[in-house]
Formats: structure tokens, C-alpha cells, sequence
């Protein structure tokens, strides 16, 4: 089987114990000479400094090209592309590019008056400016609030028209789920490359808890089997063996990059990666 290429996503941390935990986890997954790692925009936008800083500092500190996200929420389409700005300025060019979730306590979007009134405007801008390489978010299970897969398979193709050159997936539970999207992609023209988004499961309440909020279609056996390993104590061996058998899946089927989203913790994502033959780099070892 052939050695995937990884990336990692983080979110901004908001404390100081939360800086030494993301600093812990670059430690850990910078040495794996990841293709990218991305940081976050927190919903509603509440997290644009914390963004900007540790975007910043990790491009600075570690050996690894940083995306920065981008949402639409909450800004003026010239205050969104002034950050933009901030970030060429520092030599950031990669911008993960959103519509965005709603702040807290909202239920749907709300465009701000002057704002970006969805993804394909604010990646239609991110275009012009001519200065960004700009991923998109993409949805195997559709999107809460999409009618369909083909109505994102049909979202997917408007955004890379507009201007983004590829796309990272929601995260879904099986391979077929990515599959089935990916070849609809293909019938629908799309050819900018598609990373499945894998989320190794630290904790299965949670998991599930974002998975209902995405839309990601919870399969019954994985209920079952994490309702067997918490009981057992086994939670973390199923956990690794799960997230490895579907990054294995996705390679046999062609895959040949895979996203992890790390919610900052790297023990479950090192071990996947492990088992898929990702090894660390000495060099970069030691830059981290
Ligand atoms: P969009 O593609 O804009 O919309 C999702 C779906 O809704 C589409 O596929 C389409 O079916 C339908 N839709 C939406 N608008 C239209 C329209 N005008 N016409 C027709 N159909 C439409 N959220 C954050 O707040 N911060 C983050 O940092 C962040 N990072 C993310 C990273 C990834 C890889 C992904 C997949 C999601 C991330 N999200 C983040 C969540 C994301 O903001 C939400 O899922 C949001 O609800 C949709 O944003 P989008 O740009 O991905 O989707």
C-alpha cells in the first residue's frame, strides 16, 4: 500500500495551558512533514486574532506551509479581506475559504449587510486578489442544510469555477460514504483534488455529538462497537483501529492525501499515521 501524504488541522488555542498543548501537538506532528496544517476560524468569527497569531506563529517556528480559515460571518467584505491581506503580507497564501458556522446561540447564517453572503462570493474575491492558493469545504454526507449530495457535488463545482483549487471534506464514517461523493465529483467535471477530512475519535460522546451538527450519517455497527469498547475500557484501541482501517480503505481505493482534524491532540493521529507508514523526518524532528 502506498505511503499516504498527511495534514493536519488545529484550532487557535485561548489559553496559555491551550498555547503549550498545540505547541505539544506541532512537537509531535510537524516531524511527519505534512503537505499543510491549517488552523481554524472560530464560529462567528470569535477567534480572528487568536487565528492571525498562531497561524503566524507557526509559520514562523515550524518547517510546514500554514492555511489560514476564512469565513464569511460576521465582517465586512473589507475588513474579511483585509485580514486576507494581513495574511500575504506574512507570507501566508494558502486560505482555507468558508461561509462559516453561525455564532453561538444562531441557528442559520445571516450574512452581515456588507458582508460575503456565501463561500463562492468570498472565494470569488480570495480569486482576484490573485494571491492565494484557496481550499474549500466539501460534504460526503450532505450538508445540513443542502437538499441533496448532488446539491454539493453542484456547491463543490460553483466554488472551484470561482476560484479554489481544492477541496477538504466534512468528515464521514465510511469510505464508501467519500467514494460515492467523490465519483459524483468526477461525473459533475470536477477535477481539483478532493482530501477526505478523518477524524481520529478521542471521544466517542463527542464524535457524535459533532457528527449529528454536520450531518455526518452515524452508522449503527459504529454505535454498537463503541458502545461495547466504553464498556470494556477499550475505547482507544477501537478508536485507532477504526480511523486506520478507513484510511487504509481510502488509500486501496486511490486516495492519496488524507486531512486529519486534531482537535489539538496528537497521541491518536501519530498512532494512525504510524500504522499507514508515515514516519517522522530527523530534520524536521529537530526544527520541532
Ligand atoms: P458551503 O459550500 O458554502 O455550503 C454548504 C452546503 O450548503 C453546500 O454544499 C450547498 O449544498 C448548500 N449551500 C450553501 N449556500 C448555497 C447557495 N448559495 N446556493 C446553493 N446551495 C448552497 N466553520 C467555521 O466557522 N470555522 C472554520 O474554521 C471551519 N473550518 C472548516 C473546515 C472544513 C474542511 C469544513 C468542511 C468545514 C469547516 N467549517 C468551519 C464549517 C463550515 O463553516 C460549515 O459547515 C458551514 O455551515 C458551511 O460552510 P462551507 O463554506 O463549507 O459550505
Amino acid at each position: 500500500m502506498p505511503t499516504p501524504n498527511v495534514s493536519f488541522e488545529f484550532f487557535p488555542p485561548k489559553s496559555l495551558e491551550g498555547s503549550f498543548k498545540l505547541w505539544e501537538t506541532l512537537g509531535v506532528l510537524a516531524p511527519l512533514d505534512p503537505t499543510f496544517v491549517s488552523v481554524t476560524y472560530g464560529a462567528g468569527g470569535t477567534t480572528r486574532k487568536l487565528t492571525h497569531e498562531a497561524v503566524t506563529a507557526i509559520n514562523a517556528n515550524f518547517g510546514v506551509p500554514v492555511a489560514a480559515h476564512l469565513t464569511c460571518v460576521d465582517a465586512t467584505r473589507a475588513e474579511t479581506l483585509e485580514i486576507a491581506d494581513q495574511y500575504a503580507q506574512a507570507g501566508i497564501t494558502q486560505i482555507v475559504a468558508l461561509r462559516g458556522d453561525p455564532p453561538k446561540g444562531t441557528a442559520t447564517f445571516q450574512a452581515h449587510p456588507d458582508g460575503f453572503g456565501s463561500s463562492e462570493d468570498l472565494v470569488a474575491a480570495l480569486a482576484k486578489t490573485g494571491k492565494f492558493d484557496i481550499r474549500v469545504g466539501a460534504y460526503p454526507d450532505p450538508h445540513p442544510e443542502a437538499a441533496s449530495m448532488q446539491a454539493c457535488v453542484d456547491y463543490l463545482k460553483a466554488k472551484i469555477d470561482a476560484g479554489a483549487t481544492s477541496a477538504i471534506t466534512q468528515f464521514f464514517f465510511e469510505a464508501d460514504t467519500f467514494f460515492r461523493f467523490r465519483d459524483a465529483c468526477a461525473a459533475a467535471g470536477i477535477t481539483a483534488p478532493i482530501l477526505p477530512g478523518i477524524l481520529p475519535i478521542e471521544d466517542w460522546s463527542r464524535a457524535r455529538r459533532f457528527a449529528t451538527a454536520c450531518g455526518a450519517v452515524i452508522p449503527t455497527w459504529l454505535d454498537d462497537a463503541y458502545t461495547s469498547a466504553i464498556r470494556d475500557g477499550r475505547e482507544d484501541l477501537l478508536s485507532t483501529a477504526i480511523c486506520t482501517e478507513l484510511c487504509t480503505d481510502l488509500i486501496e481505493g486511490g486516495v492519496d492525501d488524507l486531512h486529519f482534524y486534531t482537535l489539538n491532540r496528537p497521541e491518536l493521529t501519530r498512532d494512525v499515521c504510524a500504522a499507514l507508514g508515515v514516519a517522522p523526518n530527523v530534520a524536521l524532528a529537530e526544527v520541532a
